[in-house]
């Protein structure tokens, strides 16, 4: 991808559950709870591999704690102090990630992923996280997933002086193909009805699996 389109900025996704065999985000220890502090030069080293093959923007989507300063010294270490680092820094245990698991493959064999990630509905404790990933040297912060979090996207922006990010994820979009599909929802009129929102919000950056789509309907507007 870096050779195809030089011009392109590329964002990896940091974690490790597509490589482990039992689907967590980390290691675990010899109780099979997730040991933290094991998992973070493994990160560390995954996101230097991505910077070297030419990643722009580093990516964490694990939730583990310390995460984000370990990237960075990887980062800082081998010669990429201009790589910036994109932190999934609220990312709640949502049912709204249910088709991605399913294509990818990807939930974990026991327990859930609940234990790392965020509590619905603790909005507070996602502004914590917001500021520790900025302390420990995030330069851009992201909200997963995004409609059901308006409120925690719009605190970021009103306290935070850092691009914000917003994963619209799988089941948000799934959901209203799913209407649409029955003819009870005009697709391109709620996409982007749903887009805006996240935008009005706060969100500076927006991951959807509408890009092409939305990217085709804003073509045409202009
Ligand atoms: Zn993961």
């Amino acid at each position: 991808m870096r050779s195809a389109a030089p011009e392109l900025a590329l964002i990896a996704d940091v974690c490790l559950c597509e490589y482990t065999t039992h689907g967590h985000c980390g290691t675990l220890d010899d109780a099979g709870a997730i040991d933290n502090d094991a998992t973070l030069p493994l990160l560390a080293d995954a996101a230097r591999a991505y910077a070297d093959a030419g990643a722009d923007v580093l990516a964490p989507s694990d939730m583990m704690d310390g995460r984000v300063a370990a990237i960075r010294a990887a980062l800082d270490g081998a010669g990429h102090p201009e790589r910036a680092i994109l932190s999934y820094a609220a990312k709640f245990a949502s049912g709204f990630y249910g088709p991605f698991r399913e294509a990818a493959d990807c939930a974990p064999l026991f327990g859930d992923r609940a234990g790392y990630q965020m509590d619905p509905p603790n909005g507070r404790e996602a502004i914590a996280e917001l500021r520790d990933d900025l302390a420990e040297g995030a330069d851009l912060l992201m909200v997963k997933p995004a409609g059901p979090y308006l409120d925690v996207l719009a605190a970021a922006r009103a306290r935070f002086d850092v691009p914000i990010a917003a994963y619209q994820v799988s089941g948000e979009y799934a959901a209203l193909h799913a209407a649409a599909e029955r003819g009870w929802l005009d697709l391109r009129r709620v996409a982007t009805e749903s887009l805006l929102g996240i935008a009005r919000a706060g969100a500076g950056i927006i991951v959807t699996y509408f890009a092409l789509e939305a990217a085709a309907w804003l073509a045409e507007e202009r």
